[in-house]
């Protein structure tokens, strides 16, 4: 199959885009194609990529705001997703894919539970995604035990889907909840499948404090003196991260998601060392975390509130300029994953959004950046593209009505369940 963009912009020139499979095939001639897109008028940009994210909380979005990171975990999320059947995870999964296409995300790093329904319902949706099922040993062998057996089946049954697009990751949730020897036998089994690890790091003080009181390390060389960290590993968060602990991440290639939403909404109580992190080289890109501690996965947001945190945290209005955020949000979290997306190019992957710039919000154009970055909403996007394939013209998401129905259904159903 093969799509012609016709007359778009990109990089401020009118040109033409052809896709040939799943890649860009040729930038600036027109062709014959099997769909033909009219892009007059639109802006071509990479698709976003959200580098952490538990799509199938969309569920929960509303329910259980304004608490602190534990409360909320104890009280409303950990009760309510012990009832969670792998119906519910289907159909938010289905609504976060919906919200993304509409806000211009083609790629998201998940960690959830029942993935292999997350993977069916991203397989429907078309979106690219890296899905890990959630370890949380809560420092039980038996209970680890039975979750190792569940994540390498869950694994196994998304590899048996065979969708280039879906990888399948592994993911101890933290090194609070999930044990030493767990941690260690994730990290060989990552070594043995070339999997990418996912985890939550350093995200509140209680994790350092607790960490310290027990190992004497931080949480960033408590997981180097496991021989954890390598560049296969993506850790989100990372606000309470100090100057050796970005040392680490620098000399081990760890990578950081950084949720600057879901951080400021449960009140994390430190900001992520941008220029740190920045300075020492460690590849970092952005989550919106799940919808229940953000609670939209609009990367145009998530890229505004990282680059005002920064300004606010820091005092020094330079950074995070417009420009770096918007990379961030794109190429950064392709380079985590290690796709060949966040940019658009030949022989790249035809992962793409089409944006309208006749809008109020993003007129004059004296910087087309700046107004993605400050001013744009996920609205702007018209046409979003993922492996080479339409999943939204003119704003529409086939299936979007069914969707929106199943998911209040099955959310509401959810929360009242005995
Ligand atoms: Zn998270």
């Amino acid at each position: 199959m093969s799509i012609l963009i016709r007359d778009v912009q990109l990089d401020g020139e009118t040109t033409q885009i052809y896709i040939d499979g799943n890649r860009i095939a040729e930038i600036g001639k027109k062709r014959e194609a099997d769909t033909v897109l009219d892009g007059r008028g639109k802006i071509a940009l990479p698709g976003f990529v959200n580098l952490h994210t538990h799509a199938a909380m969309t569920l929960f979005r509303g329910w259980g705001d304004d608490l602190d990171l534990s409360t909320w975990l104890e009280t409303r999320i950990w009760p309510a997703e012990a009832k969670l059947t792998p119906e519910d995870v289907y159909w938010g999964t289905k609504l976060a894919c919906l919200e993304m296409i509409k806000s211009g995300t083609t790629t998201f790093n998940d960690m959830y539970f029942h993935m292999d329904q997350a993977a069916k319902a991203t397989r429907e949706m078309g979106l690219r995604a890296f899905l890990a099922e959630g370890i949380v040993d809560l420092h039980d062998p038996e209970r680890a035990a039975k979750q190792f057996q569940n994540a390498e089946n869950v694994n196994r049954r998304i590899e048996a889907m065979k969708v280039d697009r879906i990888t399948p990751v592994l993911a101890p949730h933290a090194i609070y909840s999930v044990s030493k020897d767990s941690l260690l036998r994730i990290r060989e089994l990552a070594d043995r499948k070339g999997s990418l690890i996912h985890l939550h790091l350093s995200e509140t003080k209680r994790e350092v404090d607790d960490c310290l009181a027990e190992t004497r390390m931080r949480p960033t060389q408590y997981l180097d003196s496991l021989g954890f960290l390598t560049k296969d590993v993506i850790a989100a968060h990372g606000c309470w991260l100090d100057p050796s602990e970005i040392e680490v991440l620098a000399h081990t290639g760890a990578k950081i998601a950084h949720c600057p939403v879901s951080n400021m909404k449960l009140s994390a109580g430190a900001t992520m060392p941008y220029a740190g992190l920045r300075e020492a080289g460690v590849a970092m890109g952005f989550g919106t975390d799940g919808a229940a501690s953000n609670n939209s996965l609009d990367m145009f947001e998530t890229m505004k509130v990282a680059a005002l945190l920064q300004k606010f945290a820091t005092g020094d209005p330079k950074v995070l300029p417009a420009a770096e955020a918007f990379e961030l949000a794109n190429l950064g979290g392709a380079r985590a994953l290690g796709i060949d997306a966040g940019v658009l190019g030949v022989d790249r992957l035809a992962d793409l959004i089409l944006v309208d710039p006749r809008r109020p919000e993003l007129s004059p154009r004296h910087s087309d950046v700046s107004n993605w970055v400050y001013s744009a909403h996920g609205d702007v996007v018209d046409t979003t593209i993922c492996n080479g394939v339409v999943l939204m013209r003119g704003r529409r998401v086939k299936g979007e009505a069914e969707i929106l129905e199943k998911a209040a259904r099955v959310a509401k159903d959810l929360v009242t369940r005995e």
